[in-house]
């Protein structure tokens, strides 16, 4: 009887003495007192009834306990669901209830007392531990993971063993991950990029992670000398770069840097360069396929794109309305197929019809082109593609222009209901200081054809970002609905 995932990531660790977690407080947890507790979670999750494709809910602060109940579910064939401790009752009753999950675990349960048959809290000291592990197919479903929430209400990734294990390969290959990399953590575990990518490479080289609860700029500067490499979003990186003590000096004997999860200004990737000598890793990803593409570890690392299909990815080009290929260097709906690829959206067959074809090629919604060296560059969500009098306008292409400006911090160019042209271009632009809004347009009319050129600029101290560190347009196109009408 095998269960490939739990075998590849957790079974080799259960005598294993060397180091998994390097805690806040100081402490490290090792791996043999990481699948003790483990072996009490499933001791728990046995008790409690769950069996073989029940759904077990999770809500919790990032703790080592977290993560044990995750690597307990894989042991037990329990579907695993992380949720963001962020949500309020309301949206957890949502996630709860759409999922059927049998089993709520909470590290506040008296806040959460009938969202599940079961609610119970994040602590399985008194339980007897359960060393078993179910019989797993690859093909069987490992968890479900709730996309981001940036276009809408988040949506059930139903994710397998298999798309788990083979992407956390590829990526342990392809980054040359191994047992001596210390893994700067600062990331939520709830999200892919923190829970799947960097955790589950961490479990298959037997390496371990500097397990931080958030980012925080004196945290991340105390550990930085202990780490080898660290995987951030964007803003990590924006950050780090405004406080002084981020240099060169500090990030010597790092291997690797590596951004996702949001789209890196091409500006940070070379601050980043000449300030540190690294250049940034970026690579692309969703929760629906884990990750597709990445830039290479050893060749070119471009700045603004997102690199190369990982081994095993397929990944074209197509255009939206039709479907068909196009040539390349063209831009339309990046689409995917791998292993990687996941089985559907949980309870939306109609949506998973649409977006998955039959042929296992995925259509992300997100809008890119590749060149002539492979290299895929995004633009942006299909969401947020502006037709204005009838032109297609890509909100990336204002916004670079606006971006690169001195005095602007950043910029999110959206369209919004306008008589006329049906939509209007509007810029929300955050300055380091006063801003002269007609030297700005002045810019942007000699860069831009008039048709892609804001009729509206809006100076706002900080663009909506929800916790992955995604500008949240769908909330500015909220908030600014009504500026033509
Ligand atoms: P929802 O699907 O609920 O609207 P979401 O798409 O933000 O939310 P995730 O699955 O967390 O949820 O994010 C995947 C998306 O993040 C991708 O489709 C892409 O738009 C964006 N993304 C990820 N990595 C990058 C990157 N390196 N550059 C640009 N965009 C990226
Ligand atoms: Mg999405």
């Amino acid at each position: 009887m095998t269960n490939p995932l739990f075998d590849a990531l957790f079974a080799p660790h259960v005598t294993n003495d060397a180091p998994f977690l390097h805690l806040a407080d100081g402490s490290t947890q090792s791996y043999r007192a990481f699948m003790e507790q483990v072996a009490r979670f499933a001791g728990m999750i046995v008790e409690k009834g769950l069996g073989v494709g029940d759904r077990l809910a999770l809500r919790a602060e990032k703790s080592p306990a977290a993560l044990a109940v995750y690597a307990a579910c894989m042991q037990r064939g329990v579907i695993f669901l992380p949720l963001n401790p962020a949500y309020t009752t309301d949206e957890l009753r949502y996630f709860v209830e759409d999922s059927g999950a049998k089993l709520f675990v909470s590290d506040d349960p008296a806040a959460h007392a009938g969202l599940a048959p079961q609610v119970i809290a994040l602590n399985a000291d008194h339980a007897t531990p359960c060393t078993e592990v179910a019989a797993r197919l690859p093909d069987d479903l490992a968890a479900f993971l709730y996309t981001s929430g940036t276009t809408g209400r988040s949506k059930g990734a139903m994710l397998t063993q298999d798309n788990l294990l083979s992407n956390a390969r590829v990526l342990t290959d392809y980054w040359q991950f191994t047992q001596d990399d210390v893994l700067l953590h600062a990331l939520p575990i709830f999200h892919t990029h923190g829970l799947f990518v960097a955790t589950n490479i961490t479990l298959l080289t037997g390496g371990s992670m500097i397990f931080l609860p958030k980012f925080d700029i004196d945290q991340m500067i105390a550990h930085l000398p202990r780490a080898t490499s660290m995987m951030g979003v964007p803003t990590f990186y924006t950050r780090l770069l405004q406080d002084a003590r981020f240099d060169h000096a500090l990030t010597k004997h790092m291997r690797l840097f590596i951004s996702g999860s949001a789209p890196m200004l091409a500006e940070t990737h070379s601050r980043m360069k000449k300030r540190t000598g690294h250049r940034v890793l970026e690579r692309y990803g969703m929760t629906e396929t884990n990750m597709s593409t990445s830039n290479p570890y050893d060749g070119e690392r471009r700045a603004g794109t997102v690199g190369l299909p990982l081994p095993g990815v397929e990944l074209k080009i197509c255009d939206p309305q039709t479907g068909e290929v196009l040539p390349t260097g063209n831009i339309g709906v990046i689409e995917v197929r791998g292993p990687n690829v996941f089985k559907g959206y949980w309870q939306m067959p109609d949506k998973t019809a649409q977006e998955l074809r039959s042929d296992g090629f995925f259509i992300t919604g997100d809008l890119g082109f590749v060149d002539a060296d492979g290299y895929v560059t995004i633009v942006g969500r299909g969401k947020d593609l502006i037709i204005s009098g009838g032109f297609n306008i890509y909100p990336k292409e204002v916004e670079q222009v606006i971006d690169d400006q001195p005095g602007i911090l950043e910029s999110a160019v959206i369209g919004v209901s306008h008589a006329d042209l049906g939509e209007g271009v509007v810029a929300i632009v955050v300055a380091d200081g006063p801003l002269d809004l007609d030297d700005l347009r002045a810019v942007i009319a000699a860069k831009l054809a008039r048709f892609k050129q804001p009729r509206k600029i809006i100076l706002v101290h900080a663009l909506p970002r929800n916790t992955m560190g995604k500008v949240q347009k769908n909330v500015l196109r909220d908030t600014y609905a009504d500026v033509f009408l």
